[in-house]
């Protein structure tokens, strides 16, 4: 029985005394069925001291399946169905869990409250979550888990789409910090050391990486491009052990650089990745052509 489950965290509500209930307004007193309904929810609201809203979108599950993406509004009601594809460490212990949900629309911030006491929730495991509402902070939705919300484990996996974007064109330059870098060695600070020094944490001793900071042409703007480590390797054929020689070998880093520059300036590249502030994080690169060459396009053209 639907009301006395929206009823469970607040009264001591039987299926029963509900139906009884119903049943009495309905052949006793002949009142419409959905009178009925309203009239015996309403009553027990009174009994609990709360509002409607309170109560959740008609029960847990029984809203409309929403696309994360598809979230634009504040406080509503929906049914959603993700993969937790990141959980965060808790701010506050009224937070029992806070993360990243994901599904073929994009990824979504959730919380769910200490007070709530809900199963928790597993990363890289796809859920049915039922009666979760949404949240928004200057313009970032969120949705929040709360003491109604029904959570089932799926059997499939949800497929995660990201906001990645794709940019084609010539890769025209590559920008200073690009090669063999060091990286500050301090838990989660990462950021690249310029002569030695991190911005945050002062001289510190870097650990080597390499990096490609490019700049892609696409015949009408140009993109800023990060290629990782492994991005790197990938398209200049140099991994780090034979890029830290190299360097070592000419007792200069910009070496790597310029041997890097060589293998990548003036081809074509499809780069494929999630854009984090001005840059596309390259997750795919694949390269389309020999260098861009105008005499060989144009014998080309005479051909046809
Ligand atoms: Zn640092």
């Amino acid at each position: 029985m639907e009301i006395a489950e929206q009823f469970s965290d607040h009264l001591d509500v039987s299926a029963d005394e509900v139906e009884e209930r119903l049943e009495s307004l309905v052949s006793e007193y002949r009142v419409p069925v959905d009178e009925a309904r309203r009239s015996v929810v309403n009553s027990y609201l009174d009994e609990a001291g709360i509002e409607r809203d309170e109560l959740g979108g008609g029960g847990a599950g029984g809203n409309e399946q929403t696309l994360l993406n598809d979230i634009d509004e504040d406080e509503q009601w929906v049914d959603v169905r993700a993969k937790v594809v990141e959980l965060w460490e808790p701010r506050s212990e009224a937070i029992a869990q806070v993360g990243l949900l994901g599904d073929e629309s994009g990824r979504m911030k959730f919380v769910s409250f200490t007070t709530s006491e809900l199963p928790e929730l597993e990363e890289g495991v796809s859920y049915a979550l039922g009666n979760v509402v949404t949240d928004e902070y200057q313009g970032n939705f969120s949705v929040k888990l709360n003491r109604t919300t029904s959570i089932a484990e799926l059997d499939e996996e949800i497929e995660v789409g990201d906001d990645s974007t794709t940019v084609e064109g010539a890769l025209v330059d590559m920008q200073s910090g690009s090669g063999l870098i060091k990286r500050c060695p301090k838990e989660d600070c990462t950021r690249v050391l310029q002569n030695g020094r991190c911005s945050e944490h002062g001289n510190v001793e870097g650990e080597f990486d390499l990096r490609i900071k490019a700049v892609v042409d696409d015949g009408t703007e140009v993109h800023e491009v990060i290629f990782n480590r492994e991005m790197t390797e990938a398209q200049t054929g140099i991994e780090l052990d034979e890029a830290k020689q190299m360097a070592m070998d000419a007792l200069d880093t910009t070496i790597v650089e310029e041997e890097m520059r060589g293998d990548l300036v003036g081809f074509y590249y499809r780069v494929t990745g999630p854009t984090l502030g001005r840059y596309v994080l390259a997750n795919e690169v694949e390269r389309l052509s020999e260098p861009a060459d105008a005499e060989e396009l144009l014998i080309k053209a005479r051909s046809m």
